[in-house]
């Protein structure tokens, strides 16, 4: 438990939703903000009478002051390929001026500071797996520039508040992140084959599906988050789960949990999907004692009944 209030932005969204659950079973009193652009107010629907919980729609591309935290997470950001895409402005300004305005209240209240950075720094890697010290592969002006920059916008601002103002700062780099709250329309890999499987419509593979990428539980991904938040460590951590499976074989999988007779469609590939991905652990292993716990299979089998949900959801709408 941390004394006083932790911050959390971006609240509502897949991540920052299950991170305040952590944090609140920690005995944290929680201040979650989101301005509800990519995140679902029904991922923190039952923390509604949860005293220790507060939630305030606000946009951090704006300044605030929330009064004295002790903490802040710093999650605030659309995050799905096709979101950033469709609100690239917004990612670009969340990723800038958010990212300032959140280290300005850390640094006013001499809080400690996490900023769920991203594999996408990374961008198309030329060193596999990827390791925290190596400098990426991103196109500036391309069509995933708009999430890729920020981002590593936002690593240098944490690490200049760290720098200048000694801030005590963490940066996670988190590697793709699966589980219940995904929002199943937001056009990423699980989502969209869970939910054509479970429609019985045929399953999208973009490009040949040979392209690889290494998913980590939702669980697994907070427990890393929250160890790095306590440790002593200023410079990037990568955590996500190195078990690198191709989209084909991932789609493979999904059609056998779910039992579908979906046939496989390929679409054409996006321009700069990267062609692989999988992270070293090496350093969050030294660091922190952490090692990710639940394989793919057992991660899609637990999230299948939220899937199943928002499929009755979906039909009792219509
Ligand atoms: N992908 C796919 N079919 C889909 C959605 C995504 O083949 O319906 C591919 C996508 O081209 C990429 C990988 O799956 O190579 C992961 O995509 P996602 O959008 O989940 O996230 P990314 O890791 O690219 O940020």
């Amino acid at each position: 438990m941390r004394a006083g209030l932790v911050l959390v932005t971006g609240a509502a969204g897949f991540l920052g939703s299950h991170l305040c659950d952590a944090l609140l079973a920690e005995g944290n009193h929680v201040l979650g903000v989101d301005n509800l652009s990519t995140g679902n107010i029904e991922n923190l629907a039952h923390l509604k009478h949860e005293s220790r919980f507060m939630f305030e729609q606000r946009d951090i591309t704006c300044p605030f002051d929330p009064g004295s935290v002790s903490y802040v997470f710093n999650f605030a950001s659309p995050a799905s390929p096709a979101d950033y895409m469709r609100l690239g402005i917004e990612t670009m300004l969340v990723g800038s001026a958010g990212t300032i305005h959140t280290l300005e209240i850390a640094k006013k209240y001499k809080a400690g500071y996490l900023h769920a950075s991203t594999s996408e720094c990374y961008g198309d890697p030329l060193v596999h797996p990827q390791v925290e010290s190596y400098w990426g592969n991103v196109n500036p002006i391309g069509p995933r520039s708009v999430y890729d920059e920020a981002k590593r916008f936002s690593e240098a601002a944490v690490a200049a508040y760290h720098r200048y103002h000694n801030v005590n700062t963490h940066l996670v780099r988190i590697f793709n992140t699966y589980g219940p709250r995904l929002q199943p329309n937001d056009g990423r890999v699980i989502s969209n084959l869970m939910m054509q499987a479970l429609r019985s419509e045929p399953l999208t593979i973009y490009g040949d599906g040979q392209q690889t990428r290494s998913f980590c539980y939702c669980s697994d991904l907070i427990e890393g988050i929250l160890l790095l938040s306590k440790s002593a460590e200023h410079d990037p951590v990568n955590i996500g789960n190195p078990e690198e499976w191709t989209i084909l074989e991932c789609a493979e999988a999904v059609r056998a949990l779910v039992r579908s007779s979906s046939e496989i469609a390929f679409k054409p590939l996006p321009q700069d999907d990267p062609t692989r991905r999988k992270p070293d652990i090496t350093r969050a292993m030294q660091l922190l004692g952490w090692v990710p716990k639940v394989k793919l299979r057992e991660g899609l089998e637990r999230s299948l009944p939220y899937f199943a949900q928002c499929i009755q959801h979906e039909r009792t709408r219509v």
